[in-house]
């Protein structure tokens, strides 16, 4: 009897620091579905909660309070990126890390390891040795990326913006290692299923008043309550949605808070792309998952608060472009508010900028690049 063909298998290294490198790896898996059907099978590893040894297993729970003080982590961040500096870390880690990493492959035979964590690249591709599957990067940081992101031994590193691109070629990666392809977001955002109205009422929001979400990213970082409390001051005529991520203690807080305007606090939203689809703004983190989101969702941002360091560039980014307008004072974020509530046209000169932006292609041109990679590698071993 002829045995089932096993499907090539695609592992994701990622973690959950912060929200965005999860989103970016099951953007990816749903690309690979709705371009290959079941042809693949996937699976993600959170390379830090799921292996290391602690405390740098604990790094997921305490991000949020380590990058609480930016200071320290923009200190941080550029001490440590150069190529020398990032190797240097890497090689002292290494003794520490070998076992869990080893481990982590042998439990997780595949045919293609795509990283979506900067942290991954070095400890993997040196636990793999000569002997490994293709590896492929996928850069999810937009404009200041840090060294660790590019490995000279990756197979591919797909990159989400020009500027990305010319960092890889300086630290020395070959033209062809390198493609732009933008950063990878859900489906959903691109093409939505339900059109605004549906959506709020779906969400119970009113129909009759421009809604603004506010985020902070997976961990409801940033003064999410200071801004809202500003905007609820100001009277402003429109609702507020605010998403805490996984801050349970600023969902707790603000739920206990009355505000002067229709408003629904969230925790940790699944359904990002109805509220995108049914805002009209987006008060936010500098994140770089939730600016692509915003962007091919056509809604226009205001920029509160960024991580020194890795969100840098995310803001020139998109004022530039006219995409939205960086506000880290509260009265900036209730000008601004204002002025597109006033102005209608240059709130509708934002969204033409977000679309001009948008790469909703992104997701599905990665999955093309890892199956043309997987199947390469199967054809020159058979
Ligand atoms: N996100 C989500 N639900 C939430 C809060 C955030 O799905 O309640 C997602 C958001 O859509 C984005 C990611 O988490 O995909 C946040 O990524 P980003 O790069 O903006 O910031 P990070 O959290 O990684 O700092």
């Amino acid at each position: 009897m002829n045995q089932p063909t096993k499907k090539p298998h695609i592992l994701f290294l990622f973690s959950d620091t912060g929200g965005g490198h999860r989103s970016a790896s099951e953007a990816i898996i749903e690309a690979l579905q709705l371009e290959f059907g079941d042809q693949y099978t996937t699976e993600m590893v959170d390379i830090f909660k799921d292996y290391a040894p602690p405390p740098l297993k604990m790094l997921p729970a305490i991000y949020p309070r380590i990058v609480k003080a930016p200071r320290v982590w923009e200190l941080g961040y550029h001490l440590s990126d150069g190529p020398m500096r990032a190797s240097a870390l890497s090689a002292g880690a290494w003794p520490y890390v070998r076992g869990s990493f080893r481990r982590l492959i042998e439990e997780h035979p595949s045919d293609l390891i795509v990283s979506v964590h900067s942290l991954a690249n070095e400890p993997i591709l040196r636990a793999l040795g000569a002997d490994r599957p293709p590896f492929i990067t996928v850069v999810t940081d937009l404009v200041t990326t840090h060294a660790t992101w590019y490995h000279r031994q990756a197979d591919l590193c797909l990159v989400p913006t020009e500027a990305a691109r010319r960092r890889a070629l300086k630290l020395d990666l070959k033209p062809e290692q390198v493609k732009v392809v933008g950063l990878p977001v859900a489906e959903r955002f691109c093409n939505p299923s339900m059109d605004s109205s549906a959506v709020r009422a779906k969400l119970g929001w009113p129909q009759d008043l421009p809604v603004a979400v506010l985020v902070g990213g997976g961990d409801g970082m940033g003064p999410l309550r200071e801004t809202a409390l500003a905007i609820s001051e100001a009277k402003l005529p429109l609702a507020l949605a605010i998403i805490t991520g996984r801050n349970k203690t600023l969902q707790s807080r603000l739920e206990a808070t009355d505000f002067s305007m229709p408003t629904f606090v969230y925790g940790f939203v699944r359904e990002m792309p109805d509220f995108m689809a049914a805002a009209d703004v987006l008060v936010t983190k500098a994140g770089p998952g939730t600016i692509s989101e915003a962007l091919n969702a056509g809604l226009p941002m205001i920029l509160y608060s960024h991580l020194p360091g890795q969100e840098s560039g995310n803001i020139p980014y998109v004022v530039t472009e006219g995409a939205g307008i960086w506000a880290p004072r509260t009265e900036e974020i209730v000008r601004t508010l204002k002025n597109w509530l006033e102005h209608p046209d240059q709130h509708a000169s934002a969204v033409a900028a977000c679309k001009r932006m948008a790469r909703p292609d992104a997701a599905r041109q990665i999955a093309r690049e890892l199956v043309k990679m997987v199947e390469s590698s199967r054809e020159t071993v058979q």
